[in-house]
């Protein structure tokens, strides 16, 4: 039997247990699921199941597994190296299961394994509480906390990995499975920055917080001031309360220029913060400012706002550095010099506070000293992207000296072999361990892991 009948043969059977409309090789549901954030991924799998309930789910790891097909899990669909869909395999796309429940008096919210940022907000927003997310809406909840989460509260309350409190997983042996603390906790440290290389998530308890409007918005400085701004920004960085966190970006302005946006979010008492927010406006003479109280909900949409288009062709690198030095410095206003699309960015994320606060023993996720996340992120319209790659990877490669090993395992792409080796700092060992004992098979392939002496 070839490959293309094996699947043929696989998805009827599975049509036959779940129901045709679950069950799709082709038409526009099977497109939905392979519209992802990064036009440029041109993988097609073999069929896709779209899940409803974690029974989906088993049904359609055992289908894999009896007929031998390379499987991938699909939720928000922002994976820029397009992992979630694998080439000829079955997909369990997950955007079924976006349910969210908030029980308000434990502050704990249900997420479904599909749930967006937008999805949780949206439901504990009500209550006053927020969730610790990423600084985007539509990216997905489970694959943005498994590989860590970086997010506008992880000052105060650590990454979103540092408030999962249980996830129910569907294991490559077919179990379905509560880990928490208490229960398989091994398996609950790993997928605590070890990604989606354990299983599948179909619902999670994470721990809300008593956050419900931000001192928050855009600072924009004109290119020019760019190195005067991220040298007296670094200090500011360094000394940041919890409360304050600072993302920067070099993104196209308003002007069609490169522009450095300073994007701070302060969670604590507002009348404290404007001190700091004014601080953050006296880096030089800012060309705009759109500072005010937001609901983390409205600080969501803004930064959706920033360039977030689905369908347009991406290529990312990442780099982390400890703190914005003299050579990192002329990195980043070399970035905004050299950049080849309008449309390409770096958006920088601040570490430090709670996040940096949690034993690097404690989770799987591999660096807790305070640092700053780059994400170098080079975007175009369809058509050649080998400018802007070539861009990106010099980017990168400039910082290399002063960057740390490693990586942020969510951005790395597979072929960044040497940071991959470093992205679980000392954890790397025991993360191995846990994927042989938990996914012997390799069944699931999520972000990278590094090499074993078998691979
Ligand atoms: C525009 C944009 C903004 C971003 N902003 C941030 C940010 O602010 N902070 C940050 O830390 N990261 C950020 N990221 C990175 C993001 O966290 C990762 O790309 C994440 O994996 C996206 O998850 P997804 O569900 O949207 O993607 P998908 O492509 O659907 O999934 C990616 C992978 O995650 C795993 N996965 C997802 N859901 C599950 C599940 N329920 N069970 C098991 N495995 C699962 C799977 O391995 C899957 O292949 C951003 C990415 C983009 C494109």
């Amino acid at each position: 039997m070839n490959e293309d009948t094996a699947a043929m043969t696989a998805a009827q059977e599975l049509a036959g247990r779940l129901g045709p409309n679950l069950v799709v090789m082709s038409g526009p549901a099977y497109q939905d699921t392979r519209r992802l954030w990064n036009g440029a991924v041109t993988s097609r799998p073999a069929f896709v199941v779209r899940a409803r309930t974690q029974d989906d789910v088993q049904a359609a790891l055992d289908t894999a597994r009896r007929h031998d097909l390379p499987l991938s899990v699909r939720a928000g669909g922002h994976d820029w190296a397009g992992r979630s869909l694998r080439h000829n395999g079955l997909v369990i796309d997950l955007t079924g299961m976006r349910q969210v429940t908030v029980d308000a008096e434990t502050r704990v919210a249900a997420v479904g394994g599909g749930a967006t940022a937008t999805d949780v907000i949206a439901v504990s927003a009500p209550h006053g509480l927020s969730a610790v997310t990423g600084t985007v809406g539509s990216v997905g909840m489970a694959g943005l906390t498994l590989g860590g989460g970086y997010g506008p509260l992880s000052g105060r309350f650590g990454l979103a990995v540092d408030n999962l409190l249980s996830a129910d997983l569907v294991l490559a042996d077919g179990r379905s499975i509560t880990v928490d603390e208490d229960h398989e906790p091994e398996l609950f440290w790993a997928i605590r920055g070890g990604g989606g290389n354990f299983g599948v998530l179909t619902s999670m308890r994470v721990r809300l917080h008593a956050v419900d409007r931000l001192l928050a918005g855009l600072i924009v400085y004109p290119w020019a001031q760019a190195a005067k701004v991220l040298d007296q920004l670094s200090q500011i960085l360094i000394a940041a309360p919890d409360e304050l966190t600072v993302q920067t970006v070099i993104l196209t302005g308003p002007g069609g220029a490169p522009a450095l946006f300073v994007v701070p979010a302060w969670s604590g008492d507002p009348a404290a913060g404007e001190a700091h927010v004014e601080e953050l406006q006296r880096l030089g003479t800012p060309a705009l400012t759109q500072v005010g109280p937001m609901t983390y909900g409205d600080l969501l949409h803004l930064n959706d706002a920033q360039g977030e288009v689905t369908g347009r062709h991406y290529a990312a690198r990442t780099r982390t550095v400890s703190r914005l030095t003299a050579d990192v410095v002329a990195a980043f206003v070399e970035a905004g010099d050299t950049v080849t699309t309008p449309l390409s960015g770096v958006p920088i994320h601040h570490f430090h506070g709670a996040a940096a606060r949690v034993p690097v023993e404690s989770t799987a996720f591999g660096i807790r000293q305070d640092h700053l996340m780059a994400e170098i992120v080079a975007v175009w319209e369809p058509g050649d992207g080998t400018p802007h790659r070539t861009w990106a990877d010099s980017v990168a490669d400039a910082l290399a000296p002063d960057a740390l090993p490693g990586g942020y395992p969510n951005m790395l792409g597979p072929r960044d072999h040497a940071q991959i080796a470093g992205a679980y700092g000392p954890n790397a060992a025991r993360l191995l361990a846990a994927k042989a004992r938990f996914d012997p098979d390799g069944v699931f392939s999520a972000t990278p892991l590094p090499p074993t002496a078998a691979n």
